[in-house]
């Protein structure tokens, strides 16, 4: 799928609050370049006022270094940053702040999983494509140029070609979208961090600070609210994403260093 696609299909989405489980406040398409990362917003994560540091896989130091975080986000094709609002009590009500962060984060998994439907989708697309080509081929020797040449031309673009590589096509699909979303990761009681490897690298996320994302600066050059009123909490995620898979080996799993990835 073209990125021109994919924008499509998810301005479609965003447009319809009917098909969100909780509605989006605000979005806005980005480049990746232009989403401003900061040591300071780390050196923030650092004083530990949130209590995480240390303590996840998804938060610093687990998480990795915020430069090679940076430059492998930006090599991405697009971004889209999105934003919910939730209602509070007061401004005391942390119940209230973790409703509105578990609401958020299920908009997060839908986004996600429409991610996931249209790059399976396209695998599938391509796999009978890579089918249709050896039907078409079938009476060819298989020492013939035509035969050879059809099954590298196929799997040079990274899809499924005449060798069968749906499941890795699928696999691939982590190396085409990335989502950061709202705070540390929760998923685990206890996280493993720091004794053995994540449980989930493909489910765990980063969030926007821990990367070193500077969410203020990015909402005001983007046009979106940061904060939405008295007695509300707004959270932000960004979806990095592209056409073909990119090279990285390590995107939506956790670090152990800086050098090592484990997916
Ligand atoms: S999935 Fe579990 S082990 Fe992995 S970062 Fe989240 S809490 Fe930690």
């Amino acid at each position: 799928m073209k990125t021109e696609q994919m924008d499509e299909m998810l301005q479609t989405y965003l447009k319809d609050p009917e098909k969100q489980p909780w509605p989006v406040a605000e979005w806005a398409f980005t480049r990746p370049e232009e989403i401003p990362f900061a040591a300071a917003v780390r050196a923030a994560c650092e004083a530990n006022l949130c209590g995480r540091y240390g303590t996840c896989w998804t938060c610093p130091p687990g998480v990795g270094e915020w430069e090679a975080l940076r430059d492998e986000y930006r090599r991405f094709e697009r971004a889209l940053v999105f934003s919910t609002c939730h209602p509070l009590e007061d401004s005391f009500d942390f119940e209230g702040m973790q409703e509105g962060r578990l609401a958020h984060d299920r908009l997060d998994e839908a986004i996600l999983a429409l991610m996931a439907g249209a790059a399976d989708s396209a695998a599938d697309s391509a796999e009978e494509a890579g089918k249709a080509r050896i039907t078409d081929t079938a009476d060819t020797p298989s020492h013939a140029p035509d035969a050879t040449n059809a099954t590298n031309a196929t799997n040079a673009t990274g899809a499924t070609g005449a060798t069968g590589t749906t499941g890795k096509a699928r696999e691939n699909r982590a190396a085409r979208f990335v989502l950061l979303g709202a705070g540390g990761c929760s998923l685990c009681e206890k996280c493993s961090y720091p004794d053995v490897p994540c449980r989930h690298p493909d489910k765990a996320r980063r969030s926007m600070e821990a990367c070193g994302i500077d969410v203020v600066s990015l909402s005001r050059n983007l046009g979106l609210r940061y904060m939405n009123g008295e007695n509300t909490v707004t959270y932000f995620s960004v979806l990095f994403y592209r056409s073909a898979p990119g090279t990285e080996a390590n995107l939506l799993g956790c670090r152990r260093e800086k050098t090592e990835s484990f997916s």
